[in-house]
């Protein structure tokens, strides 16, 4: 990295924190590496696919990610590009695995969604455009594989806002498609920009810019694609949503962008625009009010937690978006939750591809710190004030049930280990019959997935076998404490009394119409879809 003697402002104001989302298969992977390219963090393409075969070699629960060709948990890189510092969050695909995108979304400052032109919005799509609408985050679209023969860019557009329910605004528009993919036309400066082959996206793309009417592009475009330019432009500017700076920034409409991953053609116009439409970190809502990333207090807040990332290490990390203040090197901080003091000795960055040991970060960074077992998702760390929480991050309640206990009863400890760990993770939730003790747990899951990575994990990182029956459970609801009476509950065949981590009540139903019943015989009771 470049050494600069920035001020803390100017750290602050170059950060840009975003997530990237996508069906598995439209090209995150391959995007997220050319931006590594363009940010001249790799000097090649094709080194992210290598390094990331070589880590599955080394922490070998993400197997299950190789089988399955799906990534189930995100990860986090910085790199730099014109002066900008950024944090891409990368996001599992899968929508099994959602409750990991929406924590991670919650460290993210904006969004990227990756399409396949020829597909358009896909099923998994929909669902964590979902999860990055709850947020109110500005959402940016990247269509991709515009290389390839795909739907026409207008009914795209429409798909987008037919399926996804949002408006859209292109701001780079494509000039032809599959082989005929030249280039796009950017709406914002009237200009055109012409790629060269790049090495078949080996190395960045050359270009040719300049303005729509100059002559030379009817003879590098040829009669017909320079005439459908200036047709599909005037029916953009007729038809289409207008430019709205605040609308793109309050998440209510998504500026579109085409080009291709893979031969590079469009990417670097995209990130351009995107570093400038996106703002750096803003201020975050607390309990003691909205707090400035400006402010010198060194605060944040940490929203995943991933053991055994490396096996030989059996590291447990945590991950901490920073939300004010510098970061420095073994700095002592308030654990809020905990109301300790705590050093932060080794913490580490992802810098392109590699992890390394970090001397000092600034709000929008992700920084991953040793967890000794101490953090719990959502915890604040705050160097001066000792009360200050961010608002918490809301667990998805569980669809699927399952009922678990180990195989090797001389396993039961590493078995609880295994499950409490997981469960801090944020990878399960665990429920228990009152009155039982741990021998018999019950798990809940979002995503079915989660209940095959969960076998697999316990098996690799604690040796423990398990049995797992799923049971009909479909939806859950906790109690709302004063107004349940124990002695008096009247409860349906097919529902059961469980109490979760923090042993408050909750209820399992197969069908909402048990959960009308329950609360038709039960006067006064009150139940709750989220645990907070
Ligand atoms: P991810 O699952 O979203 O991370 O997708 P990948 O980046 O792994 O890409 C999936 C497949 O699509 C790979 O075979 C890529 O080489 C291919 N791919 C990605 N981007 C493009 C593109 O712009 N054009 C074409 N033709 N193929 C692409």
């Amino acid at each position: 990295m470049t050494e600069q003697n920035l001020s803390f402002i100017d750290e602050v104001r170059r950060r840009r924190t975003f997530a990237i989302i996508s069906h598995p298969d439209a090209g995150k992977t391959t995007l997220t590496e050319k931006f590594l390219l363009y940010g001249g963090a790799i000097r090649s393409a094709g080194s992210v696919k290598s390094r990331r075969s070589q880590k599955h070699a080394v922490s070998d629960w993400m197997e299950i990610e190789k089988q399955r060709g799906i990534s189930v948990t995100s990860s986090v890189l910085q790199f730099e590009y014109n002066n900008f510092c950024i944090n891409i969050l990368d996001t599992p695909g899968h929508q099994d695995f959602s409750e990991d995108t929406y924590r991670t979304l919650m460290a993210a400052d904006s969004a990227v969604m990756v399409i396949d032109c020829s597909k358009g919005v896909e099923e998994q799509t929909k669902k964590l455009f979902q999860v990055c609408k709850m947020r109110g985050i500005p959402i940016f679209t990247f269509i991709n594989k515009m290389d390839r023969e795909g739907k026409d860019p207008f009914d795209l557009l429409e798909d987008i806002e037919n399926v996804l329910g949002i408006r859209s605004c292109p701001v780079n528009w494509p000039i032809g498609s599959g082989k005929d993919f030249k280039g796009v036309f950017n709406r914002h400066k009237n200009q055109i920009e012409l790629f060269n082959d790049g090495n078949h996206g080996q190395s960045i793309a050359k270009s040719i810019t300049g303005n729509i009417s100059d002559e030379k592009f009817n003879t590098l475009l040829g009669d017909v694609l320079h005439k459908q330019l200036q047709n599909d432009i005037e029916l953009l500017d007729v038809a289409g949503d207008s430019f709205d700076l605040n609308q793109i920034l309050n998440g209510e409409l998504t500026p579109v962008f085409f080009g291709s991953a893979l031969t590079n053609f469009g990417v670097e116009p995209f990130l351009k625009s995107f570093l400038d439409i996106t703002t750096p970190p803003k201020p975050r809502s607390s309990n003691l009010g909205d707090i400035d990333p400006e402010s010198t207090n060194f605060s944040g807040f940490i929203f995943k937690i991933q053991a055994n990332m490396n096996k030989s290490h059996r590291d447990r990390i945590a991950f901490l978006r920073i939300c004010s203040g510098k970061f420095e090197k073994g700095m002592t901080v308030n654990h809020v939750q905990r109301n300790k003091k705590i050093k932060l000795a080794q913490p580490q960055q992802f810098i392109a591809q590699d992890r390394v040991i970090v001397d000092s970060a600034y709000p929008g960074d992700i920084i991953g710190i040793h967890d000794p077992g101490i953090f719990n998702i959502g915890d604040t760390l705050s160097q001066n004030q000792s009360k200050l929480q961010y608002s918490g991050i809301p667990q998805f309640a569980p669809e699927h049930f399952a009922r678990i206990s180990t195989t090797n009863s001389l396993k039961r400890k590493q078995f609880l280990k295994g499950i409490t760990q997981l469960a801090e993770e944020g990878a399960i939730q665990v429920y228990k019959r009152p009155n039982i003790g741990m021998e018999e747990l019950i798990i809940g899951v979002v995503g079915v997935l989660q209940f095959e990575v969960l076998e697999y994990r316990l098996k690799q990182e604690y040796g423990v076998y398990i049995t797992m029956n799923r049971l009909p459970y479909r939806y859950i609801r906790w109690i709302e404490e004063t107004t349940f009476n124990r002695d008096n509950f009247s409860i349906t065949m097919d529902t059961i009394l469980v109490e979760d981590k923090d042993k408050n009540p909750v209820l399992l139903f197969q069908n909402e119409w048990s959960v009308r019943q329950i609360i038709e015989r039960n006067e006064g009771l009150i139940l709750r879809e989220t645990s907070i």
